[in-house]
């Protein structure tokens, strides 16, 4: 079976794939498995430093060209596309220097044995991932592992296989055969790498729904499900925020890849004394964002990935349209003569915005605008949702910033800023958000195993 890989802007062909079915995906696991068993990728941190740093320079070296496949698969505008290169690659160079130094514990033991604790690579492992950043995504996750010592089944999101395939192709030369392998297809093949035994942890980035099933199905073999999943990003505006510098942010990632960011800031809480000049200022400068080709550098967001996507996030719409919530925005862009879906950006507030467009997560371009009373309301606000990726306290006050930001129950949360990841600083979700951690130390530590080597040393004669 083959797919055909279309523009998301423009409607143009960009490529077409040849999908895996059961054998196929099962023959690339066993490559996986046998490269892995055989080593030396699994024992040799050395080797694994070059692989991860001769990698990064190749991408960095083909960054344009990677950067418009994302462009062209996606729909995104390009300057996002371009950070997503950057970021892939500060990954890759993290996750390469980090390999030489995963090192475990030495005890010594009141029996007189000496008890070493090392750090194995877990085994071969899966990576499920999204349309909206689908490089960087994959190798947030998978960086880490790599580091670790684990070999890969990689299985991109059926909209977006491009710039993975890509990837793939040029870390040939520098990571051993074996380690990086690919399958194509949709739910069918990502249920198959679930249920398969090989697979020692499945990392899946994806929506809530889904990652629900892969924990199903990975715990139910006792191999570990690793998910990043949907979020409901929020920023609390109290009454001393800068409110330049914070409605600056909000409209950046409130609106980034069209909203359709898992850590997007799709809400914002205000305290009342200042909700009614954040509203006038959100409305004035959302209306001016603007939605067009995504190659244009003056365009704010580009298109929606699919029309499925687009008539979810016009429900919302819909919704608020009705309930006389949406204050701009939400329409057909006019005058822009490309196939793509394209929404303008939309702002939703008053006292009666509808409960599902607050808790759910809508993946658009849609802001909400809430007002509280008190400290204590705007944490309870905020913590009203499933989700529990990201949020963002805005104060001048220090014991109120660490009080919030304490009390948030969120994987994370900035003060005065948002959106700033590292490689170095673990990152994942709380409640429907998310299991596990990926970046950092904790990030390699999740694709292995604690392992007890006990020597019986006698005791010291001393
Ligand atoms: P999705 O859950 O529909 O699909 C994600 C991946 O899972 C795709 O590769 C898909 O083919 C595969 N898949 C689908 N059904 C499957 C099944 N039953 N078993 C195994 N794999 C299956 O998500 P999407 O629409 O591609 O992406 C949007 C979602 O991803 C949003 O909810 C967003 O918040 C989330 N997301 C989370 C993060 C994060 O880091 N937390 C980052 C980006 C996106």
């Amino acid at each position: 079976m083959h797919d055909t890989i279309l523009d998301k802007a423009t409607g143009a062909t960009l490529g077409e794939v040849t999908l895996d079915d059961a054998a196929s995906a099962d023959r690339t696991i066993a490559t996986a498995d046998a490269a892995f068993r055989s080593g030396p990728w699994r024992y040799d941190a050395n080797l694994r430093q070059v692989a991860l740093a001769g990698w990064a320079d190749e991408l960095e070296r083909h960054g344009d060209e990677l950067a418009a496949i994302i462009r062209g698969e996606t729909g995104k505008v390009r300057r996002e596309c371009d950070r997503e290169v950057a970021m892939a690659i500060d990954a890759l160079r993290f996750n390469s220097g980090a390999a030489r130094s995963v090192a475990g514990t030495a005890h010594e033991l009141p029996d007189g044995s000496a008890g070493h604790l090392v750090r194995v690579p877990v085994g071969p492992a899966a990576f499920v991932t999204p349309w909206n950043w689908p490089l960087f995504l994959l190798l947030r996750d998978m960086a880490p592992a790599l580091a670790a010592g684990v070999t890969a089944v990689i299985k991109p999101a059926p909209l977006t296989p491009l710039a993975t395939a890509r990837a793939i192709e040029l870390a040939g030369g520098h990571v051993p055969a074996g380690v990086l392998n690919m399958v194509r297809g949709g739910a069918d093949i990502g249920q198959l790498l679930s249920s398969d035994e090989r697979l020692k942890v499945v990392a899946f980035t994806g929506s809530t729904q889904v990652g629900r099933d892969v924990a199903r199905t990975v715990s139910g073999r006792l191999g570990r499900p690793f998910l990043e999943l949907g979020g409901k990003g929020v920023s609390v505006l109290h009454d001393d925020a800068d409110l330049d510098a914070a409605i600056d942010t909000i409209l950046t990632f409130g609106f980034i890849t069209a909203g359709q960011m898992c850590m997007a800031n799709s809400r914002v809480l205000a305290h009342r004394s200042v909700a009614d000049e954040v509203r006038d200022r959100l409305v004035d400068r959302v209306s001016r964002l603007v939605v067009g080709h995504p190659d244009d550098p003056a365009v704010d967001t580009g298109a929606i990935v699919s029309t499925t996507q687009a008539e979810k996030i016009r429900g919302y719409l819909e919704i608020a349209r009705n309930d006389g919530t949406l204050l701009v925005g939400g329409e057909q862009p006019g005058g822009l003569d490309l196939p793509g879906e394209f929404i303008t950006p939309a702002l939703v507030a008053g006292d009666q915005i509808d409960t599902r467009l607050l808790k759910e997560e809508i993946f658009g371009p849609v802001v909400t605008l809430e007002t509280f009373d008190s400290d204590a309301d705007a944490v309870r606000m905020a913590n009203d949702t499933d989700y529990g990726l990201a949020a963002a306290v805005w104060t001048n006050d220090l014991r109120r910033a660490w009080q919030s930001a304490r009390a948030l129950d969120f994987g994370t949360v900035w003060l005065n800023r948002y959106n700033r990841t590292f490689s170095e600083v673990p990152s994942g979700g709380m409640k429907a958000s998310g299991v596990g951690r990926t970046r950092g130390f904790d990030g390699i530590h999740e694709f292995m195993e604690l392992k007890h080597i006990n020597f019986d040393v006698g005791h010291l004669a001393v």
